[in-house]
């Protein structure tokens, strides 16, 4: 007789999830009681930062604990067993599972983190879709059939490390009713944003002396040969560090500003006004110089 799990990666990859079958996993389950799932246990594996590929071995051997789902750093599952597991251990409950019952009540879902490590954009973005998916399969509520092994065994656990689970809940809920399939993370993250500046304010920066003077900005020292490469002026002045560190320091505050412009308004950089702000750049050069 198949498994109670036997459809998961199905259930998975229908969402959108990329699946690795871990060998064996129709079959794994523990025997020492029942399985009958009727929630979800988020956890962390604890281990050290960082990609960690030899979790689902080490949780397939029956001798271990383990869950039967685990979610790599990339947002990868591995579906290691369609029956029972040993993850959840002693705790008070929480929801539809029952105090001490958590290996019978719930599928453990294993991340590769740990405590105080940073969590992917991909393994959190496939934890929630992978986990909307299964609730909406098997008709749970993520509100009374989702929690987070800290909360089952309150006080015990630590895991998943800083995740707020009540927003958890909330985040899956919604993706139950509005289904998204897994992909490359499309949240724009302050880190994105920045990568974007940089990038753009690399792609304009000026190539020649003449083009950075075309723009306004004078290097305030003499430069005989203005077709110069802009990093062989950035050499020529090499001589003279003081000019250097000034004209180091208006670039600097060129990128600066415009990855503030960017960061602040959300504009494509074809849409910044380069005179202004090279009016600016030297406006505060000048002040600085006064001070
Ligand atoms: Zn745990």
């Amino acid at each position: 007789m198949a498994l109670p799990l036997a459809n998961l990666p199905a259930i998975l990859r229908a969402a959108g999830i990329s699946v690795v079958e871990y060998p064996g996993w129709s079959t794994r389950t523990q025997t020492d009681g029942p399985f009958a799932p009727k929630g979800v246990i988020w956890h962390h594996d604890a281990s050290p930062p960082g990609p960690t590929p030899s979790e689902p071995a080490y949780m397939a051997d029956p001798a271990h604990n383990g869950a039967q789902c685990w979610v790599d750093t990339r947002g990868v599952w591995t579906v290691i067993a369609a029956g029972r597991m040993w993850h959840a251990g002693l705790g008070a409950g929480w929801g539809r599972i029952a105090a001490n019952q958590g290996n019978r009540d719930a599928i453990g879902i294993e991340t590769d983190h740990t405590v105080g490590e940073a969590w992917p954009a991909a393994l959190l973005d496939s934890l929630r879709i992978g986990t909307a998916a299964i609730c909406r399969a098997y008709g749970w509520d993520p509100a009374t059939s989702l929690c987070g092994h800290k909360e089952y065994a309150l006080g015990r656990k630590p895991d998943p490390d800083r995740l707020d689970m009540a927003a958890e809940r909330r985040t899956v809920v919604a993706l139950i009713t509005n289904p998204k399939q897994s992909q490359e993370d499309d949240v724009v993250t302050p880190q994105d944003i920045d990568a974007i500046a940089r990038a753009a304010a690399q792609a304009t920066a000026p190539a020649t002396v003449n083009e950075l003077m075309s723009r306004g900005i004078g290097l305030g020292v003499p430069v005989e040969d203005h077709s110069l490469p802009f990093s062989g002026a950035v050499k020529y002045l090499d001589a003279n560090a003081s000019a250097t560190r000034e004209i180091a320091a208006r670039i600097e505050g060129l990128v600066q500003q415009l990855i503030a412009a960017v960061s602040a308004h959300g504009v494509p950089v074809s849409a910044i006004d380069y005179d202004k702000l090279a009016a600016a750049v030297n406006d505060d050069a000048a002040r600085r110089m006064e001070n």
